[in-house]
This record gives C-alpha cells, sequence and structure tokens, in this order.
C-alpha cells in the first residue's frame, strides 16, 4: 500500500518570544500531530517529567549521542545542550505522522539542511508590529530608543529569511489558530497531493 509520508514542522524564533508557550497551548488541543521530545543537560524544572518535558541527560551521555550521531540537530543554549533524537522523528513520520519541533534558531537552521522539505515557521515578537506602527506615526521615542529596537528588529527579520510561515505572537490562541492552519494548508499543497495521487495510479512523476 502506497501512504503518505508525515510532514515535519518545526517552530522557531527569537529567545523569549513564547515558543513553548505556544507549543504547550498547542497540544492542549485535540491535534493529530506528534511532539517530539527534546533530549537535554539542563536540570529538571519543578513539575517538569522525564520523558515527558524532556529526556534529562548528563553531558558525557549527550555528547555519546552526539558522536553516535543519534541527534537531528544540537545546540548549546544559555550553558546547556539541547537536541532532538533522530529516530523518533525520522521512524514518526514513515509511519505517516506528523511531528512537531519547538527548538531555538541554530537548531532549526540545522534542521532544515537535513529536512528542507520541512515546514518551518518563525514565531515573532509583537514588537515587529508595534516598531513598524512606532515609524510609521513618527512617535515621539528618543531616536536612540527606536534605533535600537530598529537593529534588534533588522536580526530578528534577517533570521526570519529561513523560514516559510511567520506567526506573530501577539495573543497565544491566535497563534495557535495560525499554526493549525499552516498544518491543514500543507496537507492541501498541490506538490504533496498531486505525488501521493501520481504513485497511487502508478504514473510517472516528471
Ligand atoms: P527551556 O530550557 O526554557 O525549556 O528551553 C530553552 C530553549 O531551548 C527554548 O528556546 C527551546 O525552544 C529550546 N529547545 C528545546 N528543545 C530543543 C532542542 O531539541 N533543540 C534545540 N536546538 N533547541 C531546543
Amino acid at each position: 500500500m502506497i501512504k503518505e509520508k508525515g510532514i515535519l514542522f518545526v517552530l522557531s524564533g527569537p529567545s523569549g518570544v513564547g515558543k513553548g508557550t505556544v507549543r504547550k497551548a498547542l497540544f492542549e488541543r485535540a491535534t493529530d500531530l506528534q511532539y517530539s521530545i527534546s533530549m537535554t543537560t539542563r536540570n529538571k524544572r519543578v513539575g517538569e517529567s522525564e520523558a515527558v518535558d524532556y529526556f534529562y541527560r548528563s553531558r558525557e551521555e549527550f555528547e555519546q549521542m552526539i558522536q553516535d550521531n543519534q541527534l537531528l540537530e544540537y545546540a548549546e543554549y544559555v550553558g546547556n545542550y539541547y537536541g532532538t533524537p533522530r529516530k523518533y522523528v525520522t521512524e514518526t513520520l514513515e509511519s505517516g505522522k506528523d511531528v512537531f519541533l519547538e527548538i531555538e534558531v541554530q537548531g532549526a537552521l540545522q534542521v532544515k539542511k537535513n529536512f528542507p522539505e520541512g515546514v518551518f515557521i518563525f514565531l515573532s515578537p509583537p514588537n515587529l508590529e508595534e516598531l513598524k506602527n512606532r515609524i510609521v506615526n513618527r512617535g515621539t521615542e528618543s531616536e536612540d530608543l527606536v534605533t535600537n529596537r530598529l537593529n534588534a528588529a533588522k536580526q530578528e527579520i534577517a533570521m526570519m529569511d529561513a523560514y516559510d510561515y511567520v506567526v506573530v505572537n501577539d495573543q497565544i490562541n491566535k497563534a495557535v489558530d495560525k499554526v493549525q492552519a499552516i498544518v491543514k494548508s500543507e496537507h492541501c499543497k498541490r506538490e504533496r497531493v498531486a505525488s501521493l495521487y501520481k504513485k497511487v495510479l502508478e504514473v510517472e512523476e516528471k
């Protein structure tokens, strides 16, 4: 039987934008997405549990995973390692289910190299919008403040380049709605639908 492979969705964005909050709110809703639990060397926080929030490992264990090429991507963030176990992602996609990653930006760029067919969603801070409005309306703020914000905003916009979609995190529920809309749209993409039909009908793809 010909089976459609799952789609890999990657949610990322600048630090402090609320990726974790949006991801948690998304998985509180009914969804067919499978969350890939990351591995980390950071300590467990109150209320977190092993194999739910993260797989908590020592630096030695983590470095062994890197050596054995068992991580799809990894990054060092504020003195700790974070990474995505490769096996879960590839096996789940092969089984036809969509996988969802919520990771920081360096890791997302690595995934993009290995999985260019993934769908990359950039969660953007609402202040980018505010900044645009302020500049457009020529507000009363000091020039230094505007320049600082502009520089920060330019860096954030440059980061967006590698992504397919931008979701502004102004309200959590609205951001989750948009992520779900992206998931639906990706399943309706002509390339994906047509390639499956062609396989089913055994028509050669050009
Ligand atoms: P926290 O320590 O607050 O749970 O997460 C810190 C940062 O690590 C967040 O930006 C989160 O998105 C990111 N992160 C979580 N898991 C992974 C992962 O597997 N790989 C990468 N590259 N970043 C991750």
